[in-house]
């Protein structure tokens, strides 16, 4: 179905007779205008997309269910006044988006119209993927699995992680990918222990664990991907804990159904490392939604109580941190389906010893 038809089923339950899409992925998202700057109106039987003199020509042909207002003063002016001629008296808005000083001057050049703040209300649209969105998904996480291929035939000693970082984001760009889907993180040693990490000067040394957490966009969905590899042999206590946050991995990906609580995926990940008495090494959540943006609706995390849905793509990622000395985690993405789920990588997730 057409993504403005679908938001306009919706508007009678919000209590609202129209809404303004400022968030740029969700106007974006609902529109098909891939520009930078606009605002979209969605009224009960039309949709009016306000962008300037830039975007006119990309606008027109891109815009679906939607029609292109020329902007020629102020876009919140513009918009302002496509509000007051629908005669809208509640107006829907995105709380996470709107400023403060922002809706105030909307209030100012709306006296009477009531704005409503809404929050997550197209992010749950767009958290259900359809096939086209799958299948740019699927290869944005095929590139993925290329790109760690060729880091595992340059991880050696003395090797810096910037310098991993780099290839990891040449190879994506080469194989078809418009950039990374956000700054890379390759870890090393004990900078592992810090889940966010991003790639430093430091070079790797034999005998250390690196994680490297990345991704890439293709027109324009991310992947969202993260391994833990060994540099020489792992000792018998980097071995352990990868095991562990490897089952907890896989325990929690073989749980995941439609109508199962995403907290319930969480205790289920959760429930393992604390049994072996690491619970306290896992700080953050399991997983969360990927799509337009890399970390998006539904989240996974200790007692969350929405229920996943078939044709979500969700994170699974725990991991282990010990401070001062090494961290792991392994991150799939996968598509919630019917009955169960579906991967979207291929990559080894056991433990990867490089030989040195
Ligand atoms: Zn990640
Ligand atoms: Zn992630």
């Amino acid at each position: 179905m057409d993504r403005i038809a679908a938001l306009q089923k919706k508007l009678k339950a919000w209590g609202v007779d129209g809404f303004l899409a400022s968030d740029p992925v969700n106007r974006n998202y609902l529109s098909r205008f891939t520009g930078s700057d606009g605002l979209l109106l969605v009224l009960p039987k039309s949709g009016q997309l306000v962008t300037d003199s830039r975007y006119w020509t990309q606008a027109s042909r891109e815009l679906k269910g939607a029609s292109l207002v020329r902007q020629r003063r102020g876009l919140w002016l513009e918009a302002a006044s496509l509000v007051k001629r629908a005669k809208v008296v509640r107006l829907g808005v995105e709380a996470r988006h709107l400023t403060l000083a922002l809706a105030k001057a909307l209030g100012r050049e709306l006296p009477g119209v009531e704005l409503v703040p809404l929050e997550g209300s197209v992010e749950a649209l767009r958290s259900i993927k359809d096939s086209q969105e799958k299948a740019a998904m699927r290869q944005a996480c095929a590139i993925t699995d290329q790109a760690f291929s060729h880091a595992l035939t340059i991880l050696k000693p003395g090797v810096s992680e910037r310098r991993v970082a780099a290839e990891l984001e040449h190879c994506m760009r080469l194989a078809g990918a418009e950039g990374p889907s956000f700054d890379t993180i390759v870890a090393s040693g004990p900078r592992g222990a810090l889940p966010h990490g991003r790639a430093s000067d430091r070079r790797i040394k034999a005998g250390e664990l690196v994680v490297m957490d990345f991704g890439c966009k293709v027109g324009p969905y991310c992947s969202d991907f993260t391994r833990t590899v060994s540099v020489g042999r792992a000792s018998a206590q980097q071995r352990k804990a990868h095991a562990l946050v490897a089952k907890a991995q896989a325990a929690a990906c073989a749980a995941i159904r439609p109508g199962l609580a995403c907290g319930k995926v969480d205790a289920v990940a959760r429930g393992i490392i604390a049994k072996a008495g690491m619970g306290g090494y896992f700080g953050h959540g399991l997983g969360h939604g990927v799509g337009l943006e890399v970390h998006e609706e539904p989240r996974l995390t200790p007692g969350n109580p929405a229920l996943l849905r078939a044709g979500q793509a969700v994170t699974v990622e725990p991991g282990v941190y010990l401070p001062g000395r090494f961290g792991v985690r392994i991150e799939d993405l996968v598509l919630v389906t019917a009955r169960g789920c579906e991967n979207l990588y291929q990559s080894e997730r056991g433990l990867i010893e490089i030989p040195c």
